[in-house]
Protein backbone atom coordinates (compact mmCIF):
# COMPACT_ATOMS: atom_id res chain seq x y z
CA UNK A 1 0.00 0.00 0.00
CA UNK A 2 1.10 3.74 -0.76
CA UNK A 3 1.92 5.63 2.20
CA UNK A 4 -0.54 8.54 1.65
CA UNK A 5 -0.42 12.17 3.23
CA UNK A 6 -3.36 14.18 3.54
CA UNK A 7 -2.12 17.91 4.54
CA UNK A 8 -5.21 19.92 6.21
CA UNK A 9 -3.79 23.84 5.65
CA UNK A 10 -4.98 27.16 4.85
CA UNK A 11 -2.13 27.40 2.41
CA UNK A 12 -2.32 23.90 0.45
CA UNK A 13 0.06 25.72 -2.38
CA UNK A 14 2.64 25.42 0.01
CA UNK A 15 2.36 22.06 -0.55
CA UNK A 16 4.21 19.36 -1.89
CA UNK A 17 6.81 22.02 -1.99
CA UNK A 18 10.41 20.72 -0.88
CA UNK A 19 9.00 17.52 -1.06
CA UNK A 20 8.37 17.76 -4.66
CA UNK A 21 12.46 17.59 -5.65
CA UNK A 22 15.08 15.26 -4.97
CA UNK A 23 14.58 12.11 -3.23
CA UNK A 24 10.64 12.86 -1.94
CA UNK A 25 9.99 14.67 -5.29
CA UNK A 26 11.45 11.23 -7.06
CA UNK A 27 9.38 9.01 -5.03
CA UNK A 28 6.51 11.12 -5.24
CA UNK A 29 6.42 11.05 -9.02
CA UNK A 30 7.26 7.14 -9.06
CA UNK A 31 4.06 6.72 -6.73
CA UNK A 32 6.32 5.47 -3.49
CA UNK A 33 3.94 8.27 -1.92
CA UNK A 34 0.93 10.10 -2.68
CA UNK A 35 0.05 13.94 -1.11
CA UNK A 36 -2.99 15.77 -0.95
CA UNK A 37 -3.39 19.36 0.39
CA UNK A 38 -6.44 20.55 1.77
CA UNK A 39 -7.98 23.52 1.63
CA UNK A 40 -9.31 24.45 5.65
CA UNK A 41 -11.30 27.44 4.70
CA UNK A 42 -13.45 25.20 2.30
CA UNK A 43 -14.94 23.75 5.35
CA UNK A 44 -16.26 27.32 6.52
CA UNK A 45 -19.82 27.33 7.74
CA UNK A 46 -20.28 30.92 6.54
CA UNK A 47 -20.78 33.06 3.66
CA UNK A 48 -17.31 34.84 4.70
CA UNK A 49 -15.46 30.78 4.76
CA UNK A 50 -14.57 32.39 8.21
CA UNK A 51 -11.83 29.90 9.53
CA UNK A 52 -10.82 31.66 13.21
CA UNK A 53 -12.48 33.72 16.00
CA UNK A 54 -10.85 35.62 18.98
CA UNK A 55 -10.02 33.25 21.95
CA UNK A 56 -12.11 32.84 25.18
CA UNK A 57 -11.10 34.57 27.79
CA UNK A 58 -9.27 37.62 25.72
CA UNK A 59 -6.13 38.07 24.53
CA UNK A 60 -4.17 38.40 21.29
CA UNK A 61 -4.30 36.84 18.09
CA UNK A 62 -7.10 34.07 16.76
CA UNK A 63 -8.03 30.63 17.07
CA UNK A 64 -9.23 28.08 14.64
CA UNK A 65 -12.76 27.06 15.21
CA UNK A 66 -13.32 23.62 16.20
CA UNK A 67 -16.28 22.98 14.05
CA UNK A 68 -14.14 23.90 11.02
CA UNK A 69 -12.09 21.65 11.63
CA UNK A 70 -13.66 19.02 12.81
CA UNK A 71 -15.75 19.12 9.13
CA UNK A 72 -11.80 19.31 7.60
CA UNK A 73 -10.67 16.14 9.42
CA UNK A 74 -14.02 14.05 8.92
CA UNK A 75 -13.40 14.65 5.42
CA UNK A 76 -9.70 13.62 4.95
CA UNK A 77 -11.15 10.13 7.70
CA UNK A 78 -13.71 9.39 4.55
CA UNK A 79 -11.27 7.77 2.43
CA UNK A 80 -8.87 6.22 4.52
CA UNK A 81 -10.03 5.67 8.17
CA UNK A 82 -7.15 3.99 9.77
CA UNK A 83 -4.92 7.16 9.25
CA UNK A 84 -3.59 8.92 12.80
CA UNK A 85 -4.42 12.43 12.34
CA UNK A 86 -1.57 14.67 13.63
CA UNK A 87 -1.94 18.47 15.00
CA UNK A 88 1.35 20.15 15.02
CA UNK A 89 1.70 22.50 17.98
CA UNK A 90 4.55 23.54 20.31
CA UNK A 91 2.52 21.90 22.99
CA UNK A 92 2.30 18.39 21.24
CA UNK A 93 5.02 15.59 22.43
CA UNK A 94 8.36 16.14 20.90
CA UNK A 95 8.86 13.96 18.00
CA UNK A 96 11.22 11.31 17.75
CA UNK A 97 12.62 9.17 14.79
CA UNK A 98 11.19 6.16 16.98
CA UNK A 99 7.62 8.13 15.94
CA UNK A 100 8.93 8.83 12.55
CA UNK A 101 9.34 4.87 12.23
CA UNK A 102 5.93 3.83 13.63
CA UNK A 103 4.07 6.64 11.36
CA UNK A 104 6.36 5.00 7.92
CA UNK A 105 5.53 1.99 8.45
CA UNK A 106 1.67 2.85 8.24
CA UNK A 107 -1.06 3.38 5.71
CA UNK A 108 0.15 6.98 6.05
CA UNK A 109 -1.02 10.28 8.42
CA UNK A 110 -3.16 12.67 7.97
CA UNK A 111 -1.97 15.98 8.96
CA UNK A 112 -3.09 19.58 10.61
CA UNK A 113 -1.35 22.38 10.50
CA UNK A 114 -1.95 25.35 12.60
CA UNK A 115 -2.15 29.36 11.96
CA UNK A 116 -2.45 32.77 13.98
CA UNK A 117 -2.35 31.07 17.80
CA UNK A 118 -3.29 27.76 16.96
CA UNK A 119 -5.92 25.40 17.25
CA UNK A 120 -9.38 25.17 19.71
CA UNK A 121 -8.50 22.77 22.29
CA UNK A 122 -11.26 20.63 21.72
CA UNK A 123 -10.79 18.70 18.81
CA UNK A 124 -7.85 16.52 20.30
CA UNK A 125 -10.10 14.72 21.86
CA UNK A 126 -13.12 15.18 20.12
CA UNK A 127 -11.34 13.53 16.98
CA UNK A 128 -8.85 11.65 18.51
CA UNK A 129 -5.87 13.58 17.30
CA UNK A 130 -2.22 13.47 18.93
CA UNK A 131 -0.41 16.46 19.33
CA UNK A 132 3.49 16.81 17.78
CA UNK A 133 5.82 19.53 18.40
CA UNK A 134 9.20 19.44 16.13
CA UNK A 135 10.85 21.72 18.72
CA UNK A 136 11.21 24.20 21.57
CA UNK A 137 10.71 27.03 18.62
CA UNK A 138 7.47 28.53 17.43
CA UNK A 139 6.99 29.14 14.09
CA UNK A 140 4.24 31.01 12.18
CA UNK A 141 2.28 28.10 11.00
CA UNK A 142 2.23 24.29 10.84
CA UNK A 143 3.10 24.01 7.39
CA UNK A 144 7.14 23.38 7.97
CA UNK A 145 6.50 21.52 10.61
CA UNK A 146 4.34 19.10 8.30
CA UNK A 147 6.87 18.95 5.95
CA UNK A 148 9.54 18.24 8.15
CA UNK A 149 7.37 15.08 9.66
CA UNK A 150 6.63 14.04 5.99
CA UNK A 151 10.10 14.32 4.74
CA UNK A 152 11.60 11.90 8.06
CA UNK A 153 8.96 9.76 6.99
CA UNK A 154 8.92 9.70 3.18
CA UNK A 155 12.74 8.92 3.45
CA UNK A 156 11.94 5.89 5.37
CA UNK A 157 9.80 4.22 2.85
CA UNK A 158 10.81 0.91 0.98
CA UNK A 159 12.58 2.26 -1.86
CA UNK A 160 13.28 5.97 -1.99
CA UNK A 161 17.01 5.75 0.20
CA UNK A 162 19.79 4.81 -1.96
CA UNK A 163 22.02 3.01 0.39
CA UNK A 164 19.33 0.38 2.64
CA UNK A 165 22.29 0.70 5.74
CA UNK A 166 22.55 4.39 5.72
CA UNK A 167 18.48 4.12 7.74
CA UNK A 168 19.50 2.31 10.46
CA UNK A 169 23.08 3.57 11.48
CA UNK A 170 21.89 7.38 12.11
CA UNK A 171 21.67 9.50 14.83
CA UNK A 172 18.68 8.66 16.72
CA UNK A 173 18.09 4.79 15.40
CA UNK A 174 20.44 3.29 18.24
CA UNK A 175 19.77 6.60 21.08
CA UNK A 176 22.81 7.82 20.28
CA UNK A 177 24.05 10.46 17.91
CA UNK A 178 25.51 9.66 14.61
CA UNK A 179 29.39 10.09 14.70
CA UNK A 180 31.03 12.50 12.31
CA UNK A 181 32.15 12.28 8.81
CA UNK A 182 34.79 13.25 6.57
CA UNK A 183 35.81 12.91 2.43
CA UNK A 184 38.56 14.21 0.74
CA UNK A 185 40.53 15.97 0.36
CA UNK A 186 42.89 14.11 3.35
CA UNK A 187 43.85 17.78 4.29
CA UNK A 188 41.91 20.86 3.83
CA UNK A 189 43.38 24.30 5.38
CA UNK A 190 46.12 22.41 7.80
CA UNK A 191 43.15 20.48 9.14
CA UNK A 192 43.48 16.07 8.47
CA UNK A 193 40.56 13.32 8.13
CA UNK A 194 41.24 11.69 11.55
CA UNK A 195 44.14 8.60 10.53
CA UNK A 196 42.18 5.78 11.76
CA UNK A 197 39.70 6.65 8.81
CA UNK A 198 42.26 6.29 6.17
CA UNK A 199 44.08 3.28 8.10
CA UNK A 200 41.52 0.39 6.18
CA UNK A 201 41.37 -1.21 9.72
CA UNK A 202 37.53 -1.83 9.99
CA UNK A 203 37.50 -3.00 13.31
CA UNK A 204 39.37 0.43 14.28
CA UNK A 205 37.03 2.26 12.12
CA UNK A 206 34.02 0.56 13.54
CA UNK A 207 35.31 1.21 17.55
CA UNK A 208 36.68 4.84 16.74
CA UNK A 209 33.03 5.50 15.26
CA UNK A 210 30.96 4.01 18.02
CA UNK A 211 33.58 5.85 20.48
CA UNK A 212 32.79 9.36 18.60
CA UNK A 213 28.98 8.45 18.86
CA UNK A 214 29.40 7.76 22.56
CA UNK A 215 31.76 10.86 23.34
CA UNK A 216 29.55 13.59 21.31
CA UNK A 217 25.83 12.38 22.72
CA UNK A 218 27.18 12.59 26.57
CA UNK A 219 28.64 16.00 25.86
CA UNK A 220 26.14 17.40 23.55
CA UNK A 221 22.67 15.76 24.26
CA UNK A 222 22.95 14.57 27.80
CA UNK A 223 19.72 13.97 27.77
CA UNK A 224 19.77 11.26 25.13
CA UNK A 225 23.11 9.89 26.86
CA UNK A 226 21.04 9.61 30.44
CA UNK A 227 18.11 7.49 28.25
CA UNK A 228 20.33 5.77 26.66
CA UNK A 229 22.50 4.31 29.70
CA UNK A 230 20.65 5.39 32.41
CA UNK A 231 23.24 6.95 33.97
CA UNK A 232 22.77 10.74 35.14
CA UNK A 233 25.46 13.26 33.50
CA UNK A 234 26.56 14.83 36.80
CA UNK A 235 29.46 15.53 38.92
CA UNK A 236 29.37 15.04 42.90
CA UNK A 237 28.86 18.84 43.30
CA UNK A 238 25.75 18.59 41.04
CA UNK A 239 27.69 20.42 38.23
CA UNK A 240 26.98 19.54 34.63
CA UNK A 241 30.58 17.58 33.85
CA UNK A 242 32.44 18.71 30.47
CA UNK A 243 32.97 15.63 28.49
CA UNK A 244 36.61 15.58 26.70
CA UNK A 245 36.78 13.98 23.66
CA UNK A 246 39.84 11.76 23.07
N1 LIG B 1 0.14 30.24 20.37
C1 LIG B 1 0.81 29.01 20.10
C2 LIG B 1 1.74 29.14 18.90
C3 LIG B 1 1.01 29.28 17.61
S1 LIG B 1 2.10 29.27 16.26
C4 LIG B 1 1.65 28.63 21.32
O1 LIG B 1 2.23 29.50 21.94
O2 LIG B 1 1.73 27.43 21.63
C5 LIG B 1 1.01 28.91 14.92
C6 LIG B 1 1.00 27.49 14.45
O3 LIG B 1 2.29 27.13 14.02
C7 LIG B 1 0.62 26.45 15.48
O4 LIG B 1 -0.77 26.29 15.59
C8 LIG B 1 1.27 25.20 14.94
O5 LIG B 1 0.47 24.55 13.96
C9 LIG B 1 2.51 25.74 14.24
N2 LIG B 1 3.72 25.58 15.07
C10 LIG B 1 4.43 26.56 15.66
N3 LIG B 1 5.48 26.07 16.33
C11 LIG B 1 5.46 24.73 16.17
C12 LIG B 1 6.28 23.66 16.65
N4 LIG B 1 7.34 23.87 17.42
N5 LIG B 1 5.94 22.40 16.28
C13 LIG B 1 4.85 22.16 15.51
N6 LIG B 1 4.04 23.14 15.04
C14 LIG B 1 4.33 24.40 15.36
Amino acid sequence: MTFTATVLTLYPEMFPGPLGVSLAGRALEQGKWSMDAVQIRDFAIDKHRTVDDTPAGGGAGMVLRVDVLAKAVDFARQNLADRPVIAMTPRGRPLTQQRVRELAAGPGVIVLCGRFEGFDERIFEGRQVEEVSVGDIVLSGGECAALMLLDACIRLLPGVMGAASSGTEESFENGLLEYPHYTRPAEWEGRLIPEVLRSGDHGKIAEWRKRRSEVDTRSRRPDLWERHTGVRVQSASGAQRDVQDD
